[in-house]
């Protein structure tokens, strides 16, 4: 039974790298991914998939279901790229076009070794050895936040039995911990024109009130608990400093391990924007645009998950591939890597110091942790069990939103790392389709882990996505 999935991905393995190469040279980015989207789901479509798309209101996400009945196993994919890490492949900084997006987090990889399971899966349903049905999710802008938390509030997810997801990383693992609850905002205040010399006693400045909102915010991080994160950018300050801005914008996230964490402090922030308006003068508007839960980990799909990556096991480099993660590893200090590597278990660590690349499976990690970053594979994790592991994908001590990861997602260490996701993918789903004490048991985990607090969608209920135009 494993075999027909192991052997459908060998035999179209050459396909499966065009796809992703495919993807990478699309790079685009969350919500304008058109030509990636389409490009999957067309693939999908020509195998026999049944094909939904522009499904929760967002042309480039869709969902492709072959099979029929119970169990319904789910695989999560995603295609965004990221703005600004256009690069070659290439160990040294070379961008394609200075500026442009990139695939600094491996996506094409995520995608398509999600397709690739999710066609391997088919594969053994038509040979007769499974029963059930297997979706592939196309989940756009995971890099917003924003794609899965719109898929799971229009209820894509409310008969699904198990969810599977991977993502690109330095290392075979799996993440057992958590990761950040976020909300994501933009604080729009409106004053009024003046001359700032002339005279600015008429003008209510705008800029003043993000200014104090800031201000007030970085007086509160003091009095949050300190896993907390808060962070900003000011994305309009106005036009020139002899007009008193009558309009400013500020863009906030908020993170914290726990969903109620970033209310809470959520809630505060509002209160120092209106302080800020009040203080100045000016109205205060607020663009909600996305917020998501912390990841819930459940066990039973990842023991699964982390048992069929250890017999796929880790993807076996070649020397061109080991070559050019020693020229990547140049770009930056051994203390990157030190410092990266430093979150594992100290044997894993030690291990992994010496190695350009991981090509060794390392037992889960981060058991009752909480990484720094956030997922909306988390918004999926609250409403059906879910459990995502990682593979080798990049150079050992390169960042996660770098040059270096488009490089090496569009070339062969990538392409490794993804065959190899998309075979453990495949096998977990099979054992989950064969066994059905092993997905009653995965849902009442899942069950008794949200019985107390129950999935609340971080959107406000009329929210609708941020749809872009395709270009
Ligand atoms: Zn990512």
């Amino acid at each position: 039974m494993g075999k027909t999935v192991m052997d459908w991905i060998d035999q179209n393995e050459k396909k499966l790298i065009e796809l992703s190469d495919q993807v990478w040279e699309y790079a685009e980015v969350a919500m304008e991914e058109y030509r990636s989207s389409s490009l999957l789901a067309d693939y999908l479509e020509e195998l026999g998939f049944k094909v939904e798309r522009g499904v929760a209101e967002m042309p480039t996400a869709f969902v492709a279901s072959y099979g029929k009945g119970k169990p319904v196993v789910g695989i999560l994919g995603e295609y965004d790229a990221l703005p600004g890490l256009s690069q070659e492949v290439d160990p040294e900084q070379k961008p394609i076009e200075k500026g442009a997006p990139g695939q600094g987090c491996g996506h094409n990889l995520f995608g398509v070794a999600s397709l690739g399971a999710a066609a391997a899966v088919k594969e053994a349903i038509d040979q007769g050895k499974v029963k059930g049905t297997v979706r592939f999710y196309g989940c756009p802008a995971e890099e917003t936040l924003t794609g899965k938390v719109y898929m799971v509030k229009a209820g894509l997810f409310e008969d699904v039995d198990i969810s599977l997801a991977w993502h690109p990383g330095g290392i075979n693992s799996m993440w057992i911990g958590s990761d950040q609850a976020m909300n994501s905002a933009k604080f729009r205040f409106y004053g009024r024109t003046a001359h700032a010399a002339g005279d600015p006693w008429n003008g209510r400045s705008a800029l003043d009130a993000v200014e104090l909102m800031n201000v007030g915010s970085n007086y509160l991080r003091e009095h949050i608990i300190t896993d907390a994160r808060v962070h900003y950018v000011i994305t309009n300050g106005g036009e020139a400093p002899n007009i008193v801005p009558d309009e400013a914008e500020v863009w906030y996230y908020v993170r914290a391990p726990k969903r109620h964490q970033v209310e809470e402090i959520y809630d505060r922030l509002v209160k120092i924007a209106e302080g800020a308006a009040l203080m100045t003068e000016t109205e205060l508007e607020i663009d909600f645009l996305t917020g998501c839960y912390n990841s819930l980990h459940n066990h039973t799909v990842g023991d699964v998950l982390f048992e069929k990556l250890e017999e796929v096991g880790a993807p076996s480099f070649s020397e061109a591939d080991k070559a050019f993660a020693e020229k990547v590893s140049e770009s930056f200090k051994p203390k990157q890597k030190e410092t990266a590597v430093s979150k594992y278990s100290s044997e894993a660590a030690e291990k992994l110091m010496e190695k350009p690349l991981c090509d060794i499976v390392i037992e889960p990690q981060g058991a009752g942790r909480v990484s720094g970053g956030s997922t909306d594979v988390a918004d999926v994790s609250w409403v059906t069990p879910t459990a995502q592991f990682t593979t080798a994908c990049n150079v050992l001590g390169a960042a996660g939103h770098s040059w270096q990861f488009t490089a090496a997602a569009g070339m062969g260490i990538g392409h490794k790392g993804m065959i190899t996701a998309a075979k453990v993918l495949g096998l977990g789903a099979l054992e989950f389709l064969n066994d059905e004490q092993l997905v009653d048991k995965a849902r009442t985990e899942f069950k008794n882990a949200v019985k107390k607090n129950p999935y609340s969608s971080p959107l406000p209920k009329e929210a609708k996505p941020p749809v872009k135009k395709p270009k």
